[in-house]
């Protein structure tokens, strides 16, 4: 296969917001698309997604975009940058009809509309009551998309590289020419020459010992630009889901209390009431994660050790789990051979979703500072991207709804943007920092294993910088990532070959996940307030006065951290004390 390709618009990631841009710009007659995937596209997390996607279709019962706009500004701590929370509240209901006239098949109301539940801080009313906006397929929302976003692009005649790695986003003076990626069946590097790049490369949950994410969720992009020159926004905030599976983190979605599911103490106490009086268990994922770590904390957790909470089915109509939530329903009797139906689940909060990531316009420009300087030519969309929709807590369904928002309008704007343009040159060493990241691994003779240094990583991560953190906890950090740094220039790998070399593959992206890392414990260690899915029990409060903007972490030449500040876009919500 020839090795230098030349395409309009490049896709990076097979996600849902990778297949929805590449559609869009797909869509336009002359405009070559191509997308790169390390996975399988189908393979990509986007098809784990499983509650849904909200959406304010009013089907069950009376709902309004201004509604959705307002609890997602509340959900996210009012760190949401409200035009944004607009435009999507609006655009999403327009995107899931599309899914719907491209053959999702959804899940009906009796009267042939397309079902919907209750979801964390989804409300009527600003607050009233939950309110019915996840638009689902069964509990395998996820899945369906990313099939039917496949399929349409196949149709669009959208070309795909697939197990191709991306190791170097290539921005030349101010503007990106494209990238460069490693061919994980023959080892060979590929340059791929584009007017227009689309970021879609999905989370990084994978610096987390317990987590919900795939193994490939490694924060690649993420660390790649960065070290590029473009900083990180808000990532700090990282969400931890409530009901992870006891000890493994496998996701139980939070359909699961839409339907009715209950969190209980070792006292069997809905211990929710106390925390969330109007919404209890329906209360944004933040919130309900923090209960659940003061319960065990307080010595009511449940089982031998104390150290996990009750999730509670069992008053639920059998048929109704087994209909509406028939795949986590399996993962409980699979990994922890409990059954919903008679008995409660174990269960346990897990690294679940990036807030932050790659800061970008509304219209999905990346930018690289405070006074959003673009860059033209890079796009970034769905979880590694931060616009800012989600702020400091992402409401439960808003990522799948991000993705087909985002993702059109990446799809959209990138194709446009190659429409105007010229093919700018590129440098003719533009594989070496590629290859200079392959050699670092392939060369070196250290005795360190990767698979150690990734082990130690996700446990004090684990321990010092989630759910709860200090200045401690997390000054603590910055020093064990220090000496993991220096561990992971001693990871060597057995298998020298070229084909198929996964092992190669998995100590370049612990490299990747290091940064990812320091980009958090730092960011957390510089925000002294609590806000959304950032709390420091050093200090307990909200502190708009200070901190009500965003935070940017640039890396710089000589491998420091800069902090910088952009303020939040506000609107007609004013931020209040966050109450349900
Ligand atoms: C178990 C689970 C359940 C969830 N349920 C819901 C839900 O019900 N509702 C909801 O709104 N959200 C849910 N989420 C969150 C949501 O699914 C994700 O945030 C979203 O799917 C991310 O989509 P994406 O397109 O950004 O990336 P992904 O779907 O993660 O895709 C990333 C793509 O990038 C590619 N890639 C990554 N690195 C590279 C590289 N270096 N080179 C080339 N390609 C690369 C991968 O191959 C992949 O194709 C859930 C998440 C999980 C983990």
């Amino acid at each position: 296969m020839a090795r230098a390709h030349k395409y309009d618009v490049i896709v990076v990631g097979a996600g849902g917001a990778g297949l929805m841009a590449a559609r869009y710009a797909a869509q336009n007659p002359g405009v070559s698309v191509a997308v790169i995937s390390k996975l399988y596209p189908t393979r990509s997390h986007t098809g784990a997604a499983q509650g849904g996607v909200g959406a304010a279709l009013g089907n069950v019962s009376e709902d309004h975009p201004e509604w959705h706009a307002f609890d997602t500004v509340k959900g996210g701590d009012y760190l949401t940058d409200q035009d944004v929370a607009d435009a999507f509240a609006h655009e999403v209901i327009d995107a899931v009809y599309e899914l719907e006239h491209m053959g999702l098949p959804f899940s009906r109301t009796p009267e042939g509309r397309i079902a919907q539940r209750k979801f964390g801080g989804h409300t009527r009313d600003h607050g009233k009551s939950a309110v019915e906006r996840a638009c689902y397929a069964a509990d395998r929302t996820g899945h369906m998309i990313l099939q039917t976003l496949y399929q349409q692009s196949i149709k669009d005649q959208v070309v795909f590289f697939n197990e191709f790695h991306v190791l170097d986003v290539l921005i030349e003076e101010g503007t990106c020419r494209g990238v460069v990626a490693y061919e994980l069946a023959t080892g060979e590097l590929h340059t791929f020459h584009a007017k227009s790049t689309v970021i879609a490369t999905g989370g990084n949950g994978r610096m987390f010992k317990v987590t919900s994410n795939a193994h490939a969720l490694t924060g690649d992009l993420t660390s790649i630009v960065w070290r590029r020159g473009v900083p990180m926004e808000d990532p700090e905030f990282y969400q931890f889901h409530p009901t992870g599976l006891y000890k493994i983190g496998v996701l139980l979605t939070e359909g699961a209390r839409g339907e009715g599911g209950i969190l209980r103490n070792a006292d069997g106490e809905r211990f929710m009431e106390r925390y969330a009086p109007s919404i209890k268990d329906l209360a944004p994922r933040d919130m309900v994660s923090r209960a659940m770590f003061l319960e065990i904390r307080e010595g009511r957790g449940v089982g031998p050790d104390k150290d996990y909470i009750h999730l509670d089915l069992t008053h639920i109509d059998a048929e109704i789990i087994e209909e509406r939530l028939p795949d986590i329903t399996e993962f409980a009797r699979i990994y922890l051979g409990v059954d919903p139906i008679t008995e409660p689940v174990p269960v346990q909060p897990t690294a679940h979703y990036a807030m932050g990531g790659i800061p970008t316009t509304i219209d999905t420009n990346v930018i690289t500072d405070g006074e959003n300087t673009i860059v033209p030519g890079l796009y970034a969309a769905g979880e590694v991207a931060c616009a800012s929709l989600h702020g400091a807590n992402r409401l439960g369904t808003n990522s799948l709804g991000d993705l087909i928002v985002f993702g059109r309008r990446a799809g959209i704007h990138a194709a446009a943007y190659a429409k105007g343009a010229d093919f700018e040159p590129l440098p003719t060493d533009a594989q070496d920092r590629s290859r200079a990241v392959l050699d670092a691994v392939r060369g070196a003779s250290g005795s360190e294993r990767a698979s150690h240094v990734r082990r130690d990583l996700q446990a004090t991560m684990m321990d010092h910088a989630s759910v709860f953190r200090t200045d401690e906890t997390l000054s603590k950090q910055v020093e064990i990532l220090k000496e993991l740094r220096d561990r992971y220039r001693n990871v060597s790998v057995e298998d020298t070959g070229r084909i198929f070399n996964t092992e190669l593959m998995e100590a370049v992206e612990l490299g990747f996940l290091l940064d990812n890392a320091e980009q958090l414990v730092h960011a957390a260690q510089h925000r002294t307030e609590s806000r959304g899915a950032h709390s420091r029990e050093d200090y307990k409060d909200r502190d708009d006065d200070a901190w009500l903007k965003h935070t940017l972490v640039h890396r710089e030449d000589d491998g420091s951290v800069r902090i910088e500040f952009k303020p939040v876009t506000l609107g007609r919500y004013e931020p209040k004390p966050r109450v349900y």
